[in-house]
């Protein structure tokens, strides 16, 4: 029997959105209540009975904290922290620096196509994959990096040829990711593609006159269309996903891009931003170019509505994943927006130059003559990688539920921790939310999302439950 008249509250922030309140609870639960129950909750007020069976049963408040709901809470919270259970998946293996672009937001300072010295030894990459296989996921994402890795297909094939030897035994679920530019898509790559069902994730950036702008070769555009062309072919459609990054020039263009990926078949957009890394680092004004991407970001999301509306089904996967944090009970694995943050727990990084990172972007920073995330070594064992000092450091400051500023943050369950962010733009890896760029888009972009579903709810729902597939 609820009893509406004595009551506990169990851990929410609140955001207030036109003249609305908006709860949020740890497990991501979000609930629209009139302004001023926050304040009556804190006070122990009894609640009218209709709302307080709402907050009730999403689990912002509850009669008895050792009651059998409280089981649910427990298990819907673990649920939510699943991304932890089996410790690193995502394996990035950063195969050269040579590139055979010149693009203008470049974050990994790629080097000429006919650079020497930039590309990873085969000792390495046999040591790198025995370290990958010390992580006791089932599931193991191989991804390869550049720089451009199909300049280096050789490597490919020995790296996977390594994994699939070794997978013999450990019977683990591995995706092979080849993270390319598309226009070098030789024979050899696709047969090494065709047999071992490896994903192609290129990039576009949206129409030609911008994409070859961003890329700084008039004919990239013309290439990279038929690169997709070609591996949609031999690969299958759903093999090939494109990401997008917003260049300066970008940002202005929003409708332009989304048409562009509409257009060519893809049916979703990544919205991805600059980061402040290698090229990009010194390019921008990173105050004035944030405000710019949240207003483009906007844009663009409303209008991907609007095409949904029209009955073109087209999702944004930025928005989708604070929806599904938001709208399941389950883990995303985008380890962008985690806490424990994504470094380490979810990530390593295999440099081509035989020693491993927290991150993508820690590897970047080494470039800078900064190894402040270098963990070691591909010879060094695993236990020293990633139990090692620098990863007990850093496990001080990777939950957001304990850092200044994001632990009373109402969109904090939504959102991650980046101690290497932190680190790069704001020189401390504890780092300060107030001026922190990275900070103001996400809660720009999340508080858009919630406003969305608050203002024009009957809308925008049937639309954001259909992309959370
Ligand atoms: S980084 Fe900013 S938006 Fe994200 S949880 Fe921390 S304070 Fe909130």
């Amino acid at each position: 029997m609820i009893s509406i008249n004595k009551y506990h509250i169990l851990p929410f922030n609140f955001i207030r959105i036109k003249n609305k309140e908006v709860l949020v609870n740890e497990l991501g639960d979000m609930i629209v209540v009139p302004t001023g129950t926050a304040c009556r909750l804190v006070n122990k007020e009894v609640i009218e009975e209709e709302l307080f069976k709402s907050l009730y049963a999403n689990f912002f408040v509850t009669n008895n904290y050792f009651s059998s709901l409280m089981n649910v809470y427990a298990a819907r919270l673990r649920e939510k922290k699943g991304f932890l259970d089996n410790f690193t998946s995502l394996h990035i293996f950063v195969l050269t620096l040579r590139c055979n672009q010149n693009c203008v937001y470049c974050q990994a300072s790629s080097q000429d196509e006919v650079s020497k010295h930039c590309s990873m030894s085969f000792h390495t990459m046999g040591k790198a994959v025995e370290l990958m296989f010390k992580s006791r996921s089932p599931f193991l994402t191989m991804e390869f990096q550049g720089g451009e890795p199909t300049l280096e297909p050789k490597l490919i094939r020995y790296g996977i040829e390594r994994a699939e030897e070794t997978n013999k035994t450990e019977k683990r679920k591995i995706d092979y990711v080849l993270c390319t530019n598309s226009i070098n898509l030789t024979e050899e790559i696709m047969d090494i593609c065709q047999t071992y069902h490896v994903l192609i994730s290129t990039s576009l950036d949206g129409p030609e006159w911008l994409h070859n702008r961003n890329r700084g070769k008039k004919d990239s555009y013309e290439k990279v269309v038929a690169g997709i062309t070609k591996a949609r072919e031999l690969l299958g459609y759903d093999q090939v996903s494109a990401l997008m990054t917003a260049s300066e020039e970008g940002v202005f263009h929003p409708i332009e891009i989304v048409d562009e990926y509409y257009r060519f078949g893809f049916n979703s957009i990544f919205l991805r931003a600059l980061n402040p890394y290698g090229l990009a680092r010194d390019n921008s004004d990173w105050d004035v170019y944030t405000d710019k991407f949240i207003d483009f970001y906007k844009k663009a999301l409303n209008y991907i509505i609007e095409l949904n509306l029209n009955g073109k089904f087209f999702i944004e996967e930025f928005a989708a994943i604070i929806l599904r944090k938001m709208l399941t009970p389950f883990c995303t694995g985008f380890v962008d927006l985690q806490s424990p943050a994504g470094i380490i727990n979810s990530v390593l990084v295999y440099n081509y130059d035989g020693y491993v990172y927290a991150s993508d972007e820690s590897r970047m920073l080494a470039e800078f003559n900064d190894y402040t995330f270098r963990l070691g070594s591909v010879d060094d064992k695993y236990e020293d990688i990633v139990y090692g000092q620098k990863a007990r450091e850093l496990g001080k400051i990777w939950c957001n539920e304990t850092i200044a500023g994001c632990s009373d943050c109402p969109i904090r369950v939504y959102c991650g921790a980046d101690p290497v962010r932190n680190y790069s733009t704001q020189g401390d890896t504890y780092g300060y939310r107030p001026n922190s760029w990275l900070c103001r888009k996400n809660k720009a972009i999340i508080e858009y999302i919630i406003e969305l579903i608050v203002t024009r709810h009957d809308e925008v729902m049937p639309i954001f439950k259909s992309w959370l597939v």
